[in-house]
């Protein structure tokens, strides 16, 4: 019988100093040992996703400050890491490295928050990686994976658990997966030039598209990198055998539907299946013993942080986790979301989700694919285990707790000093005499 992985939780409720998100990151990265990956002089990445352009849900940059500070005191050198993503979007902010350095700056990660480099792993267009054979993969059967990451001593990976369009769910796999693949090892696991499943064989609708009679044609004119849509006055072609598959088109024609549909199921769960064999390419080229992985199931979206919004969550925020395996601690994820109530007006009400049912499965997905089959593959290559054993933490006490402070000396004693010098409280302040608060408790209060 296999022995389960131990996958560390806090929920997210907070009172006092050591109950808070950021306390309960670090309280689970110590109870997980992750602290044991890292040794002394070690070169590590920190591998999270800093958000597109406009997006609002992705991981705030203080729980990254944290995890480099917590490196930094087990003897470590983080980095900030990320890689180019393909052009999947008409106005994707992170394509180039320059492009990504802008928007990861506008959203609050540079070296100067950070207080560590950030390096974009694959370089300026995504080609800078390293080749990973990979025999055991599903699907693939070798991967790139960006240089940054293969050449880092150890990785933190910090994921931001919300749903997918692509993947169904995005968690530590995905994060992984396409995450740490070059832009060239994302055209691999979208299934560029595949001719068995890929984007060069599937099936589309050109019966749905007006042509140049489509208020947005002049969109769907300019979509793809290398020409292969055409636009005629009454319909589309597609060149297939032209198609890179770097999904520009995907979202403008999932409206009309000239492209995106059920036919294309295969299509799009051989990603998730590619995305897991993507991340054990990943793996191998860290070492299994060398990575930690922490999910925040926090404002979670049914869209990843690849798009330029999110929307209103899903379900309640479940907490923070912290595990050694990328299968469980997605799995544990998966069975709590699954259990959880929905939030009203979200996606999950509109389809009438309720405790019990797959989330993601019904509400993270463009086709309605299986949450499940990322870890299924996952688990399958060898990747990690879905049997994990949930261990609830308890917050610190006592001394540690002084870890969380920005100073252990109390405030008092660090200012006393400025009032002797000024008291900058005069005798009294000018106010009315007396305040009739009944006035203000009411709604009906006249102005
Ligand atoms: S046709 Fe292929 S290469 Fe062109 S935008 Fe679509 S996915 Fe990209």
């Amino acid at each position: 019988m296999k022995i389960p992985v131990e996958v560390f939780f806090m929920d997210d409720r907070s009172t006092n100093i050591q109950t808070g998100l950021v306390p309960k990151m670090l309280t689970v990265f110590d109870a997980a040992g992750l602290g044991e990956i890292i040794e002394k002089g070690d070169l590590v990445a920190v591998k999270l996703h800093m958000g597109e352009w406009n997006t609002t849900s992705y991981i705030r940059p203080v729980y990254a400050r944290a995890i480099c500070d917590k490196i930094k005191e087990l003897g470590g050198k983080p980095f900030i890491t990320d890689t180019t993503t393909l052009p999947y979007y008409p106005y994707a902010s992170r394509t180039t490295a320059y492009d990504y350095l802008k928007t990861a700056e506008r959203n609050g990660f540079s070296s100067a928050t950070m207080g560590c480099p950030i390096i974009i792993a694959d370089g300026f267009f995504g080609n800078d990686d390293v080749l990973i054979d990979l025999p055991e993969g599903n699907y693939l059967k070798e991967q790139y994976i960006g240089a940054a990451i293969a050449h880092a001593d150890a990785m933190i990976v910090l994921t931001h658990f919300k749903g997918h369009p692509l993947g169904v769910f995005g968690g530590a796999i995905k994060n992984m997966g396409v995450g740490c693949a070059s832009k060239r090892g994302k055209h691999n696991l979208h299934l560029a030039r595949d001719y068995n499943v890929g984007w060069n064989v599937a099936p589309y609708n050109p019966q749905l598209c007006m042509g140049k009679q489509c208020p947005k044609s002049n969109i769907c004119e300019n979509l793809c990198p290398v020409d292969a849509i055409e636009i005629t006055e009454d319909s589309l072609i597609w060149h297939q055998d032209k198609c890179i598959g770097c999904l520009n088109h995907i979202f403008p024609t999932s409206e009309c539907g000239a492209f995106l549909s059920l036919g294309m199921a295969d299509l799009l769960e051989t990603s998730c299946v590619a995305i897991a064999d993507s991340a054990l390419a990943a793996q191998k080229a860290v070492g299994k013993d060398k990575i930690g992985y922490i999910n925040l199931a926090l404002d979670i979206s049914p869209w990843c942080d690849c798009v330029m919004w999110a929307d209103r969550p899903l379900i309640p925020n479940l907490g923070v986790f912290a595990s050694k395996d990328m299968v469980a601690i997605d799995m544990a994820c998966l069975d709590m979301a699954r259990e959880s109530d929905i939030i009203a007006g979200s996606v999950a009400e509109m389809k009438a989700l309720s405790s019990g049912i797959e989330k993601f499965s019904a509400a993270g997905a463009l086709i309605g694919s299986s949450e499940m089959i990322q870890v299924n593959a996952a688990a399958m290559n060898g990747g990690g285990s879905r049997e994990y054993k949930l261990k609830k933490v308890n917050p610190v006490s006592g001394d540690e707790v002084s870890q969380f402070l920005i100073d252990p000396m109390p405030v008092s004693q660090k200012i006393k000093k400025y009032y002797q010098k000024q008291m900058i409280v005069p005798k009294t302040f000018k106010r009315a005499e007396k305040i009739d608060l009944t006035k203000y408790r009411h709604r009906e209060a006249s102005e």
